[in-house]
C-alpha cells in the first residue's frame, strides 16, 4: 500500500476510464483506461504510468498527426520530446531562432510551412531513435498530405494500456468524457513544477517515484 506524498495516508489505485493528463503543459491530452492512485486522505490522484517515453512519443505522434493547426505549446511539446534544442530545432524547421522563440510563446502565427517542418522533423527525429518502426514511415506520408483545419476544440485521447495504438480526437464536450460511470478528473496532482508529479512504474516492480523534469531538463 503507497502512502501519499502530500499528507501521508494511504492511496487505493483506481481504474479511470479517462483522465485528463497534466503531466505535459497541455492542455487536451485525456489518458484513457489508466490505473490512478488516489489519496484516501487529501483524494490526491496520481496516474500510474509504466513507460513515461513511450507515452510522451505517443502524444507527439497524436499531435503531429493532428488534423488541426499546431498550437504554440504542441510546437514547444514537439521539439521536446524530439530532445532537440531551440537553435537546432529551428534550423531544422528553417526558421531563424530569436522568430522561432516567438512562435513557441504564441506571440506570432505559426506558418502552414512552419507546422509542416516540425511535424516532419518530429518523426524524423523519433525515426532516428528507432530506424524499424514502419509505422512512422506512414506517419510521414500522412502528414505531408494533411490540410489542417483552424481552431477546433478536441482532446487528444490515448489509451494507456497500449500507447501506440491510434490516438483519438475526440470533441472536447464528448460524451465518453462526461459519461457519470467515466471518471473524468482534473488532475490536481501538479501543486509544483509540471511534470514532477508523475511516477513511473516499470512493470513487475515496485512503484517508485521520478522526477520526469530531468528527463526533459536537457532540451529546455
Ligand atoms: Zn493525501
Amino acid at each position: 500500500m503507497t502512502k501519499c506524498f502530500e499528507c501521508d495516508e494511504t492511496c487505493e489505485i483506481k481504474k479511470y476510464k479517462a483522465f485528463k493528463y497534466t503531466g505535459v503543459s497541455l492542455d487536451n491530452i485525456v489518458l484513457a483506461n489508466v490505473e490512478v492512485e488516489v489519496c484516501r486522505g487529501c483524494k490526491t490522484e496520481t496516474p500510474l504510468l509504466r513507460n513515461l517515453k513511450k507515452l510522451h512519443n505517443a502524444i507527439g505522434v497524436a499531435i503531429a498527426l493532428q488534423n488541426a493547426k499546431l498550437s504554440s505549446a504542441d510546437l514547444r511539446f514537439l521539439r521536446r520530446i524530439a530532445g532537440l534544442k531551440v537553435q537546432e530545432w529551428s534550423k531544422r524547421i528553417s526558421v531563424a531562432g530569436a522568430h522561432y522563440a516567438r512562435l513557441e510563446s504564441g506571440d506570432r502565427k505559426i506558418s502552414a510551412q512552419v507546422e509542416t517542418l516540425a511535424r516532419v522533423n518530429f518523426l524524423n527525429a523519433l525515426k532516428q531513435q528507432d530506424p524499424e518502426n514502419v509505422q512512422l514511415a506512414r506517419h510521414l506520408e500522412t502528414v505531408l498530405n494533411l490540410t489542417p483545419a483552424s481552431e477546433t476544440d478536441f482532446v487528444i485521447v490515448i489509451n494507456a494500456e497500449n500507447p501506440e495504438a491510434p490516438a483519438k480526437y475526440l470533441p472536447d464536450d464528448s460524451a465518453i468524457l462526461k459519461e457519470p460511470s467515466a471518471s473524468y478528473v482534473e488532475a490536481k496532482t501538479l501543486p509544483f513544477e509540471p511534470l514532477a508529479n508523475v511516477r513511473i512504474v516499470p512493470r513487475h516492480s515496485s512503484i517508485y517515484h521520478a522526477n520526469v523534469n530531468q528527463e526533459l531538463a536537457p532540451c529546455a
